[in-house]
């Protein structure tokens, strides 16, 4: 499934404006070429799911390929002009840093700075531009998908639920799970009792056609499918945007069961999580421009202290704008 991300991606970002004017968005789906950018190679290596794996990146720089560069082709076969490149920047400019095994890495700095890009080159859905990726000491590119699917979990905040059952949507992650292991995981995930309050319980049909969660449920059994999956990575988008503070307690909890002892990458907004990390590396336009600990951070009196300053010395306030890929 993940295979899919990195086209989809691309295809939200092509500028569809000037596309869909001439062709129809059907059409369109027909003469780009869809096929997963992200290919196994023929001597993929299997990465033993039951090890405990740090994620390094060495000097990783990355540009979002352009329209022109997945559509060419098609463009070409219609006898359409190539569209302006959407962006020549570089969202990540010569990243290196280490996420130790077991250890929480937190990733903070401003929008736009290239968090989820990182987040999104960890489970291999998109490949950097130049640098090398490597979990457990190996480059991502050289992995079985099968074998990184396996290692990488990731929860974001627009957690993909498939319009079928919550227990179907559960055995996705484990799809031997007995039903006590799926009780296990949504109590620890702290969305048991929601669950169990509903008439059909497990068998309660999710999406849009039927129960409708909302953010913080939904992020909540993304928790309860990672217990299950129980991944030696975790690759976790913590946005507490659309969280009351209910279900923000709620999440919290949960997270802590499901972080202990993994390798964690999260892009942190709550100073909670911020103040427990092991590493936190401050972006800013692609770049790593600070890294320490919480008290080392704001002694430097750098971009962290700023942001600490204007996001929680008061009460954060919502912050509508800050995830881009929100929509997607
Ligand atoms: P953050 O998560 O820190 O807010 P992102 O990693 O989403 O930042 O974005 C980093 C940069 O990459 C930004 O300049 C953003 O506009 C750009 N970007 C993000 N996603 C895409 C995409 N799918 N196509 C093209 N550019 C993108
Ligand atoms: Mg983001």
């Amino acid at each position: 499934l993940a295979r899919l991300f990195g086209p989809i991606n691309q295809l939200s970002s092509l500028q569809s404006n000037y596309l869909t004017a001439l062709v129809s968005f059907d059409r369109l789906f027909e003469v780009l070429d869809l096929k997963p950018l992200i290919q196994e190679r023929p001597d993929a290596i299997a990465l033993p799911a039951d090890r405990t794996a740090d994620i390094e990146f060495e000097d990783v720089t990355f540009r979002y390929p352009s329209a022109k560069e997945v559509s060419l082709a098609s463009l070409e076969t219609l006898a359409l002009p190539a569209p302006e490149r959407s962006s020549d920047a570089l969202a990540l400019r010569g990243v290196s840093f280490r996420a130790p095994a077991g250890k929480l890495t937190a990733l903070v700095g401003p929008s736009g700075a290239g968090k989820t890009t990182i987040s999104q080159l960890v489970a291999r859905l998109y490949e950097p531009t130049e640098g090398v990726v490597r979990i457990g000491g190996h480059d991502v590119r050289d992995l079985t998908l099968a074998s990184l699917h396996g290692t990488v979990g990731m929860v974001t905040q627009d957690a993909h639920m498939f319009h079928d059952t919550i227990r179907a949507n559960l055995l996705y992650a484990k799809p031997t799970a007995t039903e006590a292991e799926l009780i296990e995981a949504c109590e620890a995930a702290q969305v048991w009792d929601l669950i169990n309050s509903l008439p059909n319980g497990l068998d309660t049909v999710v999406g849009d056609r039927g129960y409708r969660f909302s953010g913080g449920e939904k992020q909540r059994l993304s928790i309860a499918r990672l217990l299950l999956k129980a991944p030696s990575v975790v690759v976790l988008d913590e946005a507490t945007a659309h969280l009351d503070s209910e279900s923000e307690a709620a999440v919290q909890k949960a997270l802590r069961t499901a972080l202990a002892g993994r390798t964690a990458l999260v892009i942190a907004h709550r100073l909670s999580t911020i103040r427990e990390a092991d590493q936190i590396l401050v972006l800013e336009a692609g770049r790593v421009v600070e890294r320490g600990r919480h008290a080392e951070l704001i002694d430097g009196g750098g971009l962290y202290a700023d942001l600490y300053q204007t996001q929680f010395a008061n009460p954060p306030a919502p912050r509508p704008d800050d995830e881009p890929d929100d929509a997607s």
